[in-house]
């Protein structure tokens, strides 16, 4: 097919408070005994609260057999993570209505994945790649609490799998529902809402710098970019209106993507993150500082958000790494081809070469 047709989030729910109505959302999608699953970032697992003040893990519209779950996300999510909650809960209940994700971009890429594992046989990493998912996956829910992935509107779920972190990319992969509620994010702590929220400023840069660019991915990046400068830039203290504003712009930055691709600053964090474990919002921050000859203006401005902020970005993380180190995250990197061809173009096998990401690794 010369365009893609790609298939969207079945429905969205965005507001202040909007969460409070997740009880009425999944009631029509309960099948009998079935259980609704909700996987909550560990985060909120001792009581943290959102906007409202009351604990979050208090506000789950449990009903019958029911079960939340704590996802671990101290580290991104792997396969094997995926496999083992998929068969917990086949042998603990046959089957389920569904799978909430409740949390940051980990949680909510869990909860897609295992939602398709729950229907697909084998093990999710014989799914890593493009459109190898085969079945649809139980009902499943997006409830972010960090802004800025766009997790909640992609059609992957990215895994850290034996060989390779990449995703399920497939039309199976978007959720039924999302659920935004800014005020779910209200709590987040200054870096990490910094290093989720340069994720999209990150997409949009990589999206409308691209070679896949369209009208359809400019005008999401756009709007996009302009709402992290309001909020990055503009604001001078952090409020619920930033909540509000960030959750859009992580929204429509995910859309800038579907149509188009993101670049050098994914193709390069993803070796880091293969590696040596670095996580995708900090990864990518830090190797957005090094990235001028690419993206001049975006890395003006992300530097300036930087200072601004008053954010730490972590330098000299490869100093001391072997050559077979070196050469694993080149690996890792430059099997990101749509990445690298959406940045450079057709002859990016000429331009980006093993020395020059060698290079801009040891400067990392
Ligand atoms: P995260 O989910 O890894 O969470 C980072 C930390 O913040 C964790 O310790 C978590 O417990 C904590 N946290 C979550 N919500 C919080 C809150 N409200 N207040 C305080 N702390 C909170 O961070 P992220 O940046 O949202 O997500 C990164 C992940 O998203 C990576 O695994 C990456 O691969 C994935 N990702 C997926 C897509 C996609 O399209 N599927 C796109 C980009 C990134
Ligand atoms: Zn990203």
């Amino acid at each position: 097919m010369k365009f893609r047709n790609f298939k969207m989030v079945g429905f969205v729910i965005y507001g202040r408070g909007s969460f409070n109505q997740l009880d009425e959302i999944l009631a029509p999608h309960r099948k009998g005994e079935a259980p609704m699953i909700f996987l909550v970032d560990h985060f909120f697992e001792n009581g943290a609260a959102t906007g409202d003040g009351k604990p979050l893990i208090n506000r789950i519209p449990l009903r019958g057999k029911d079960k939340v779950i704590f996802a671990d996300v101290t580290y991104e999510p792997k396969t094997t993570q995926v496999d083992k909650l998929a068969k917990q809960l086949k042998d603990e209940f046959g089957t389920v209505s569904g799978i909430i994700g409740i949390g940051g971009g980990s949680t909510i890429d869990l909860a897609k994945a295992v939602s398709l594992m729950m229907t697909n046989p084998g093990s999710s990493a014989d799914y890593q790649g493009w459109d190898l998912v085969k079945l649809p996956g139980v009902y499943k829910v997006g409830i972010p609490t960090l802004s800025g992935t766009g997790a909640e509107v992609s059609r992957t779920t990215v895994l850290t799998g034996p060989t390779r972190k990449l995703g399920m990319n497939s039309d199976f992969t978007p959720f039924d529902q999302i659920v935004l509620d800014p005020e779910l994010t209200a709590n987040a702590p200054a870096n990490q809402r910094f290093y989720t929220g340069m994720d999209c400023y990150i997409h949009c840069i990589e999206s409308l710098e691209g070679t896949y660019l369209n009208e359809f991915s400019k005008s999401y990046g756009e709007k996009a970019l302009e709402l992290c400068r309001e909020v990055f830039v503009n604001k001078k203290q952090w409020d619920a209106e930033c909540d509000d504003k960030l959750m859009m712009a992580s929204y429509a930055g995910g859309m800038s993507i579907a149509y188009s691709q993101v670049g050098v600053a994914h193709a390069v964090s993803y070796g880091l993150s293969y590696l040596l474990g670095t996580k995708h919002g900090i990864g990518n921050c830090i190797v957005m500082n090094h990235l001028e000859p690419y993206y001049p203006a975006g890395v003006a401005e992300f530097k300036k958000m930087v200072e601004q902020n008053n954010i730490d970005i972590p330098v000299g993380i490869c100093k001391g790494l072997t050559d077979e180190q070196f050469d694993t995250m080149i690996n890792v990197s430059l099997g990101m081809k749509p990445l690298w061809e959406n940045a450079l173009g057709k002859d990016w096998e000429k331009i980006m070469t093993r020395e020059k990401l060698r290079a801009l690794y040891e400067k990392l």
